[in-house]
């Protein structure tokens, strides 16, 4: 048998690859019990030796799959004994920071949370934003498309990438680098590697487009009586805070009260009663009229009865805490087994899509718990649904089947942000139609002739 290990070495240098002993002290990622599998994981510290890697992969008919910094929910990342894991840890520069162009360029392996607090000097952001920023890498964004807190304000990954760097199955360099922000000069090759999940080529180098700081930030967490009141609230919001909304997430009553009562560490700052709890975010640039309007707009709300109950920021601290209990899903871990979903459906369908999931789950899964939270000024639900612990993933089938089945008659996404994955990939159709999926195997084909890359991810 060859010795994948030796031949890898020969092209990246001894500390350039682990082996099979190595990797089995790796975590396969958050929440995961298991570890990394491959025959090996490549670790090259520069474009060409990213290129040189699948080049030799592509000649033996070897599969890679792409890792970054393994914090993905679909096992987009899963490998196997036969296969060589690409990890680009050691590609973590940050090459440059344009504050007139507002662009930074970024190697593929810089976490997420590097870039954030490196422009925190230039007074600029980069607005991606999410719970798994401090292990994430920008070129895992890029791959999977990431979506996160304040998609209302700023888009997912694909509306923050200007440009990228690309090496094809074959070992090809594409550099599709670019700083413009209009640039129709044809195809947008980029986005055929955004939210391809490493299936078309491997993100390298990436041009990222930057934002002004904000200097105001006021939160309120919400209680409301209704879902009707939910969708006009987000309506109202949007028109009296002139463009300063940067958060509409929605939190149903069972999840509030799963972050706010032990063992998870919040408190809740207002009552348990209300079905639906709404945290709104706001980032201007005037701090004292930013203050006013947004006091003056949710006054406005309360008067016309769509606001039962609210507590108001008086601080950034205040501020962390109400986040702190949103991004608190490691609750849905507690009590139970979470079979966890990233929906998409339109607003105005939601309530009655929960109703029928509610009712659907009472009358097949004994002693589950549904849990519904999400980015709803973004159209996108999290589900978990708990099982008991020990029936774990024998419910799997049947949840996934009761949660995307009525998808399709909504038109809706099996995957808002997270992926496909390996998970999703028997859903797929759910969400896209036989042309559609003709057309990405053809794209497939065109790019990736072995199937050498992430196989069996994204399509069967
Ligand atoms: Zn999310």
């Amino acid at each position: 048998m060859m010795d994948i290990v030796a031949a890898l070495r020969q092209l990246l240098g001894e500390n350039g690859v682990l082996d099979q002993a190595a990797l089995s002290t790796r975590s396969a990622g958050a929440m995961r019990p298991d570890h990394l599998q491959g025959a090996a994981l490549a670790r090259p510290a520069s474009t060409d030796e990213v290129a040189a890697v699948l080049r030799w992969c592509h000649q033996h008919a070897i599969g890679v799959v792409p890792v970054g910094g393994l914090t993905g929910l679909v096992h987009g990342a899963d490998g196997s004994a036969e296969v060589v894991l690409l990890s680009l840890e050691r590609m973590n520069a940050i090459e440059s920071i344009d504050p007139r162009q507002r662009c930074a360029t970024v190697q593929a392996g810089v976490v997420l949370q590097t870039l954030q607090e490196s422009l925190e000097a230039h007074d600029l952001i980069f607005p991606l934003d999410l719970g798994a920023r401090g292990s994430a890498t920008l070129g895992g964004n890029a791959a999977t498309n990431a979506g996160g807190n304040r998609v209302i304000r700023y888009g997912m990954m694909r509306n923050m990438v200007l440009g990228l760097e690309a090496v094809l199955a074959d070992g090809t360099v594409v550099s599709s680098l670019n700083t413009l922000i209009k640039n129709n000069a044809a195809y947008d090759l980029k986005q055929l590697f955004i939210g391809s999940e490493g299936t078309l080529g491997v993100i390298t180098r990436l041009n990222l487009r930057l934002w002004e700081a904000p200097t105001s930030r006021n939160m309120a967490l919400l209680g409301l009586n209704d879902f009707a009141s939910v969708t006009a609230l987000l309506k109202r919001m949007d028109r009296d805070l002139g463009g300063t909304l940067s958060a509409f997430e929605v939190m149903w009553q069972d999840f509030y009260r799963l972050v706010t009562t032990a063992p998870a560490q919040g408190r809740a700052p207002i009552a348990h009663d209300y079905p639906y709890y709404v945290l709104l975010e706001s980032q201007g640039a005037d701090p004292e009229g930013d203050s006013a309007r947004f006091a003056a707009a949710l006054e406005s709300a309360m008067a016309d009865d769509l606001v039962a109950d609210g507590a108001l920021s008086q601080s950034e601290a205040d501020c962390e805490r109400f986040w702190s209990l949103r991004d608190d899903v490691a609750q849905v871990f507690q009590g139970g087994y979470p079979i966890i979903f990233d929906i998409s459906l339109p607003i105005g369908e939601m309530e009655a899509y929960i109703a029928g999931l509610r009712q659907r789950l009472a009358e097949q899964v004994a002693g589950h718990r549904l849990l519904v939270f999400g980015h709803l000024g973004d159209g996108n639900l999290h589900l978990a649904v708990q099982v008991p612990v020990a029936e774990g993933e024998q419910w799997r089938h049947t949840v996934e089947s009761l949660v995307y089945a009525p998808l399709e008659a909504f038109r809706g996404s099996v995957s808002a942000e997270h992926g496909i994955g390996l998970e999703k990939r028997p859903w797929l159709a759910i969400s896209r139609n036989e042309e559609e999926l003709a057309l990405m195997r053809t794209l497939k084909n065109a790019l990736d002739p072995g199937n050498i890359l992430n196989p069996g991810k994204v399509l069967s």
